[in-house]
């Protein structure tokens, strides 16, 4: 049960507390903030509202806690974050549980976030101590006017203190995908969770607390992103942010100052069906990648492109396992749970509603009761639709069909996202000059698009995002270059 056991300290009465200078704390403010189980529409948890003053502490003690982190050696920063993975993966039920409470996930999807995320931070331990453990050597004279006079050794050094913002869908995960490379590149943490998915998020940090990180090396400040976002964003004490979510990110990006940022934002991935593909495996990949998790997910297909003279056939197997799909609470395990909150259900409603009036087919009727939202398959989609372009992040799955691939290719690069998308035929030559063509991060060949193994490359284009994810390339984000040249004297030694 979320904060007994071992998580005891973290919660006071009925308000669980945030976690600042290595204590876990109740806000002055004495307020907090509800969180509301999307299944029970009733309040589940509260947590505090930080304020401005909280948020100044917090990042006036990371700032001193990183200098003496960037000096620990490197094998015990990976040594205390294998601890930390190993107490996450021995609490995995609790954590798991409070997921299935706060955003609806299926109970065995939620016991594997957090497996996942275990296994990140170990990989980060891992890749860390291979990646950061090495420099680079230069001479000088292989630029022109240069003798060898000049010896440049460089290495990677931490940026600071780094910001994390993880989305409600993959709290943990995507927490962990930010806090891991962070520290164990020799950078401090201050986490800023999603309201639903904060209390799995606190417990996940009391496993890094348990783990027995120094005291202001992590912090998780709670709090509506509404209310306290714009001063943790714009806080001058922050060096990097890492944030993933929505265009809320591109807001972030005009706001923050001269620091690097990551940004990992919406996507509305397509998937382009030819008319070799093997339908079978195109329908499972549909089901897979459209409906996984409600649809609350960065990189579901979004949008499906099928040539006309294989449309018929796929809809039909799309429906056949649509309708096999169970639809309940994510403590019963169901494939499709209600949606993260009533304003999220409201607004697939509204796509939903725009395509009904301007003509789209509904492979199933539209049924909704509280968040809950049945899963719904939308042919003949057109481009004036909304449901053409905006992302639902709900069950709700649009077919547009084309008549060439051209058209396929235009329509996945007319849209303002650019996450990932997948193409789906026999031909390898094919599929390879349509995933040159489409403007998009990443492209996967014959499977639904997917963010992982954690150690893969993971960026969007255009509104999609900056910067690029996966474990390496989040260490090195968040590290810089440093140099020391040596001069060496002239005339150098004759050799023989
Ligand atoms: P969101 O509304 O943009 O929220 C993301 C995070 O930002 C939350 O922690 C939120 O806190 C916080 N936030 C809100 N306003 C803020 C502000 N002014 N300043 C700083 N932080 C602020 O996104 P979401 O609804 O949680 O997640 C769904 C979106 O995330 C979708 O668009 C999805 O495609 C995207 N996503 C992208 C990826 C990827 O890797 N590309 C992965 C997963 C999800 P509160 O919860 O307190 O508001």
């Amino acid at each position: 049960m979320a904060g007994s056991g071992v998580f005891e300290e973290i919660i006071d009465g009925d308000v669980f507390k945030y976690y600042s200078e290595g204590e876990w704390k109740k806000s002055p403010s004495g307020k907090s903030v509800s969180i509301i189980n999307p299944t029970t529409r009733k309040p589940q948890f509260k947590v505090q509202a930080c304020t401005q003053q909280e948020v100044n502490k917090v990042m006036e003690t990371a700032k001193i806690a990183q200098k003496q982190w960037a000096k620990t050696p490197l094998w015990k920063r990976a040594e205390l974050l294998h601890k930390a993975a190993a107490i996450l993966k021995e609490h995995k039920a609790p954590i798991a549980d409070c997921l299935v409470k706060e955003i609806a996930k299926p109970a065995k999807d939620s016991v594997t976030e957090v497996v996942r995320s275990g296994d990140l931070i170990s990989y980060c331990a891992e890749e860390g101590v291979r990646i950061l453990g090495e420099g680079k050597f230069l001479v000088s004279d292989s630029f022109p006017g240069n003798e060898r006079t000049k010896y440049c050794l460089t290495s990677k050094v931490p940026l600071g203190v780094v910001l994390a913002i993880p989305p409600f869908n993959y709290p943990v995960n995507l927490a962990v995908s930010k806090i891991g490379p962070a520290l164990i590149a020799g950078n401090s943490l201050v986490l800023k969770p999603p309201t639903q998915g904060a209390v799995a998020c606190l417990h996940m940090v009391h496993c890094f607390h348990l783990a027995g990180f120094p005291k202001g090396l992590i912090s998780c400040v709670t709090g509506k992103g509404s209310e306290i976002g714009d001063f943790l964003t714009m806080h001058p004490g922050v060096n990097c942010i890492s944030f993933t979510g929505g265009d809320t990110g591109i807001a972030i990006s005009k706001k923050a100052g001269m620091i690097p940022l990551q940004m990992e934002l919406g996507g509305k991935d397509a998937c382009i069906v030819l008319e070799d593909a093997d339908l079978d495996l195109v329908a499972s990949n549909i089901i897979k990648g459209g409906f996984s998790y409600s649809g609350q997910r960065c990189t579901a297909v979004k949008v499906v492109l099928v040539m006309e003279s294989v449309a018929y056939t796929l809809v039909e197997k799309v429906k056949a396992k649509v309708a096999k799909l169970t639809v309940g609470p994510p403590e019963d395990d169901c494939d499709i749970t209600p949606v993260v909150s009533e304003s999220s259900a409201n607004f697939i409603e509204g796509l939903v509603m725009d395509a009904k009036q301007k003509g789209a087919t509904f492979c199933q009727s539209y049924k909704r009761e509280g968040n809950l939202i049945w899963p719904l398959l939308l042919d003949n989609v057109q481009p004036d639709m909304r449901i053409a372009w905006e992302e639902p992040f709900g069950p709700i799955l649009p077919v547009i069909r084309i008549t060439s691939v051209e058209e396929g290719i235009h329509h996945c690069n007319a849209s303002n996202f650019g996450l990932q998308g997948c193409i789906f035929t026999r031909d390898i030559n094919k599929a390879m000059l349509i995933s040159d063509a489409m403007e998009t991060g990443t492209v996967q060949i014959n499977s639904a698009p997917a963010r992982g193994p954690d150690h893969f490359p993971f960026q969007g284009l255009k509104d999609s995002g900056i910067g690029s994810q996966g474990i390496t390339n989040s260490i090195n984000m968040m590290t810089k270059i440093k140099s020391t040249v040596i001069n060496l004297p002239t005339p150098s030694y004759t050799m023989g």
